[in-house]
């Protein structure tokens, strides 16, 4: 099928206001940083520089957690339903001022203005709106005496959704009486400095929230601070296991939300074009740059000509450009150093004897980016089907029978999600309660909602994010 004829639709730029300098919000101010050493952070999708950020020290990290251990003092002290109200402001304020962050976050981060505005932003608000409703009510959820918050958390957090992760973070934190450090992405550190605007216009009582902006040299010095009562991080597995060893003589909380290499399972007995959907959306969303992506697609052998042949041409139909054009499926990928990691891992793919499928596109001469891949001919030992390639490209495996499908998919480090595809609902659940994955979809995928639990099994890390399990990652409980 051609593609349709349309007219560009450029979200505007002009709501958002950027300084060309930032320092780090500490004491519910912002402040000049002791550093002096600053890194550019740049729009993905024409390499132009955004501002310049501060690479916050030792000292600047000090300073930080100094303010949150004072912080901790009051705010553990203040009573859950007006912790709650800080809360609900943050959410309403963050609603209000949904376009600005929308488009700053695309600006930033590269993602289509569809799934900034549509996706990240309403989950964003509903995860502050979540959390709030839970403070006062911690001590009657459990049963048990006595929730006690941990008291400063240092939180760090990736580039494939700098708010959300944000709002998965801070909101459980905050809401549970905890004080918190958090260190942005280097790649993406807009939408959080704008977040502590709001933080100083809802007047946060000082030092409840403190971001430090900087590299993976401020997310070390944030997880060796003895300062810190616990540690909740998500991005790559190698960094999540370094952390977990630099605080493993310590008497901290620690949470990792690490990779993962999905399998998204469609049987032969699946509504096929339903399957496709879910099949593009699991891992071409946010250009394949998420934990729980289905990177790997599982077929059942019989139907795997048919489903390739559907696949191939709605994969077509996605346009890769501008992130801020409104009919922009697949935007830029994150950051140079991204763009060379998949383009090796691709590389190998078909160096090992993968067969690969891009589509045609007209990519723009500036920015990065990379066409919409699929690999077939693949076999399970080549890396593309073993490795988290965090981009748009899926590898596709067969199997002949449930139980071999089962074996497939849990042949992997990770165990972060899965999806099954079939009409049959008892298959759905014998599969399921056979995957080793944190998260399972069922007809659909990349599903979200703040009352739900995510989180992984194996290499993918442990604690949980979001629902009621989630908040647990935050209290210590005595009874
Ligand atoms: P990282 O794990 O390096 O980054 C995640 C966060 O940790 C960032 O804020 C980073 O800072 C920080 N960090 C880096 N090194 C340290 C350290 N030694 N101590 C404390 N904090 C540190 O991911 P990358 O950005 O390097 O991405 C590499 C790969 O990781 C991707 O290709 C993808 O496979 C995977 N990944 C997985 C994510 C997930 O959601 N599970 C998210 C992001 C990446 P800085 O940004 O400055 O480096």
């Amino acid at each position: 099928m051609d593609k349709w004829e349309y007219s560009e639709s450029i979200e505007s730029d002009s709501i958002v206001s950027i300084q060309a300098k930032y320092g780090h919000f500490i004491d519910g101010k912002f402040s000049t940083p002791n550093s002096k050493n600053y890194l550019k952070t740049v729009s993905p999708s024409t390499e132009e520089v955004l501002a310049s950020i501060s690479i916050g020290n030792e000292k600047d990290v000090d300073k930080a957690v100094n303010a949150a251990k004072e912080g901790f003092k009051r705010w553990s002290k203040t009573p859950p339903s007006e912790r709650a109200k800080y809360l609900y402001k943050l959410a309403r304020l963050i609603q209000e001022r949904s376009r600005e962050f929308a488009v700053l976050e695309s600006m930033d981060g590269g993602k289509p203005i569809k799934e900034s505005r549509d996706f990240d932003l309403p989950q964003v608000a509903a995860n502050f709106f979540y959390f709030a409703g839970w403070a006062d009510k911690l001590d009657i959820s459990w049963g048990t005496k006595e929730m006690k918050p941990y008291g400063v958390v240092g939180q760090i957090i990736p580039w494939n959704f700098p708010l959300l992760m944000l709002a998965w973070k801070v909101a459980p934190a905050l809401a549970t009486g905890n004080t918190v450090v958090l260190k942005p992405a280097e790649t993406t550190p807009l939408t959080a400095l704008l977040f502590a605007e709001l933080c100083e216009e809802v007047d946060l009582p000082k030092g409840v929230f403190n971001l430090v902006t900087g590299d993976g040299t401020t997310g070390a010095e944030l997880v060796n601070h003895e300062g810190i009562s616990k540690i909740a991080f998500t991005g790559s597995t190698s960094v999540g296991k370094y952390i977990q060893n630099a605080v493993g003589e310590r008497d901290i909380g620690l949470t990792l939300e690490l990779g993962g290499k999905a399998a998204n399972i469609v049987y032969n007995d699946a509504a096929l074009d339903q399957a496709v959907e879910g099949v593009v959306n699991g891992i071409f969303f946010n250009q394949g740059h998420v934990c729980c992506a289905g990177s790997r697609l599982l077929l059942q052998e019989d139907i795997h000509d048919e489903f390739i042949n559907k696949l191939e041409k709605r994969m077509q139909t996605l346009r890769v450009g501008n992130p801020l054009d409104k009919n922009t499926d697949i935007g830029a990928i994150n950051s140079k150093e991204q763009l060379e990691k998949i383009t090796s891992l691709v590389n190998e793919g078909v160096n090992d004897g993968g067969e690969l499928f891009q589509i045609e596109c007209e990519l723009p001469s500036t920015g990065y980016w990379y066409k919409p891949s699929l690999f077939t001919n693949v076999q399970p030992s080549y890396n593309i089907a073993r490795e988290e390639i965090f981009g748009p490209v899926l590898t596709t495996l067969t199997f002949r029978t449930p139980e071999e499908a089962v074996e497939i998919a849990n042949n992997t480090e990770y165990g972060l999600s899965a999806g099954i595809w079939t009409e049959k609902g008892s298959k759905i659940l014998w599969t399921a309660d056979r995957l080793d994955a944190g998260v399972i979809w069922a007809n659909t995928f990349n599903k979200f909602d703040p009352s739900s639990p995510f989180g992984g099994y194996k290499e993918s890390g442990f604690g949980r994010e979001g629902g009621r399990h989630g908040l647990l990652s935050y209290l210590k409980v005595r009874s």
